[in-house]
């Protein structure tokens, strides 16, 4: 019998995630990448003269599904773990975050400020789950527990710091998600959490994902954006760039509106409810510089007058050696997917980033400055407003084989790598079942061998 055509859409780390997991029974899977690399939101790139992730990114030890899946490609042996330290930026000063000592010197709060601050964390890290929370505005709910001035001086720059504007819209269930996540490795039984990075980073990562997947007959094609899935007698058609194919099932990972505007074969309402998620972007610089900041991983920064919400200095956990004793800078701007700052130009962004760069840490001089680079990415994270679980696209469609498997579907979650991987796990028995259901006319004995040629 004619082995059953999977296509997955979007090579980031959902795609190739799901792939691993599907290749382990008798199918054919094909990925289309639009991009000339895999790996998304993940991948790497070059600044100047450093190759790293194009955004910052760290493994958490609680991280258990990503753990798994390095375990699968044999690379959890060279994961690099590390302890690492927090500050908080404000009003020209540095204040440092990591224990309970200087929480309690903590100077912009005063003592029962501080207590309310203990016990909103306290109370959210209890709750099992952050549904209930999703009617209520983050504002409203973080400022009965934790009072006013609380909310005025640390929650709101943590809020800004992760969703830039769209921390007035977000649910309660947000905050509940991003308290759970410190306290995961807890409920993992691991005492003390750390972050890892794999030597060689992300692009180490996905090149022996790829590498896997490719031995194990995945056919994986970059440069090949989809431009339209319709519906035809022998399948579910799938047409790029360079040619057209028709599938058994197909499985699309990219964002909502992208998603919507490919698949012409779903209903009007099916598309809209798609269109309808909104999206968190960033603008994040990458910086190379001659000399460390001041060796905290992460400096949130709380004040409205800097262009960028965070510092993240990568070398505080990678080792600096990596890049030739250099030091890796991050400055990220959470934005909407809509806000002009996407399209300006990268030597205003230079500026700006540079010159406050220079304000926070005054050791850094111009002279210090081995490279700059700016990533722009619109569809970061689908936004949780109130009452989200309702608005999320399922994963079945109207179109027997076409399902909608993307990052918009992690509810009550933060978006990170290990979700997405566990989102994967939690797809492939659904997929399964729909694919048990009774079966499309062959694609495979009806259409001609692959029409996607090789770049
Ligand atoms: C600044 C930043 C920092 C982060 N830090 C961390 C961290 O420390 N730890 C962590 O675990 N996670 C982190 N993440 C999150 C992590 O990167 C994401 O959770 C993960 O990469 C999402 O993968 P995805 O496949 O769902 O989405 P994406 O990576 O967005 O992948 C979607 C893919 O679909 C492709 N595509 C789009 N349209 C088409 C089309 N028409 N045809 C074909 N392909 C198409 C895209 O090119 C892309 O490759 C960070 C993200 C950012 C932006």
């Amino acid at each position: 019998m004619a082995r059953e055509r999977w296509c997955i859409v979007g090579g980031g780390m959902l795609g190739l995630a799901l792939a691993h997991k599907l290749a382990r029974q008798d199918r054919e899977i094909t990925i289309l990448e639009a991009s000339d690399r895999f790996g998304g939101l993940a991948d790497a790139w070059t600044v100047g003269p450093v190759t790293w992730d194009r955004h910052y990114h760290v493994t958490l030890m609680s991280d258990l599904h990503m753990r798994d899946l390095l375990k699968d490609i044999g690379l959890a042996d060279d994961m690099n773990w590390r302890t690492t330290r927090t500050d908080f930026y404000e009003n020209s000063r540095f204040h440092p975050l990591n224990n309970a000592i200087d929480f309690l010197r903590f100077p912009p709060l005063g003592l029962i400020d501080k207590a309310r601050l203990a016990f909103t964390i306290l109370y959210a890290s209890r709750l099992k789950n952050g549904v209930a929370l999703e009617s209520i505005p983050v504002a409203a709910w973080l400022k009965k527990l934790s009072g006013e001035c609380t909310y005025e001086r640390i929650w709101k720059p943590l809020l800004r710091a992760k969703l830039g504007e769209n921390h007035k819209i977000v649910s309660a269930s947000f905050i509940w998600s991003v308290i759970n996540r410190f306290y995961s490795a807890r409920r993992a039984g691991i005492e003390k959490e750390m972050f890892g990075y794999v030597t060689g980073g992300y692009k180490r990562i996905i090149d022996t994902l790829v590498a896997d997947l490719e031995s194990r007959g995945v056919i994986c094609r970059e440069s090949a954006p989809v431009r339209e899935i319709s519906q035809s007698p022998h399948g579910i058609s799938v047409r790029t760039s360079v040619g057209t194919d028709t599938f058994d099932r197909v499985v699309v990972t990219v964002p909502g509106d992208h998603a919507a505007r490919m698949c012409a074969a779903l209903t009007q309402h099916e598309r809209d409810r798609l269109d309808a998620l909104r999206y968190q972007g960033v603008v994040c610089a990458s910086v190379v510089l001659k000399k460390p900041l001041r060796g905290r991983y992460l400096t949130y920064v709380a004040d409205e007058t800097v262009p960028f919400t965070g510092v993240i200095e990568m070398t505080a956990v990678v080792d600096p050696e990596t890049f030739n004793g250099l030091s890796l800078v991050y400055l990220p701007h959470y934005l909407p997917a809509d806000h002009p700052l996407f399209d300006e130009s990268e030597e205003v962004l230079r500026e700006n980033c540079i010159s406050n760069l220079k304000r926070m840490y005054p050791h850094i001089t111009d002279d210090d400055v081995v490279a700059f680079r700016v990533s722009r990415a619109r569809n970061v994270m689908a936004v949780q407003a109130l009452n989200y679980s309702k608005a999320v696209p399922p994963m079945e469609t109207s179109v027997p084989g076409l399902h909608i498997v993307n990052s918009a579907q992690i509810i009550n979650g933060n978006l990170n790598v290990d979700e997405a991987i566990g989102l994967a796990d939690r797809a492939v028995p659904q997929l399964q079942r729909l694919a048990a259901a009774p079966a499309l006319p062959d694609a495979a004995n009806n259409n001609p061998p692959l029409a996607i040629p090789a770049e």
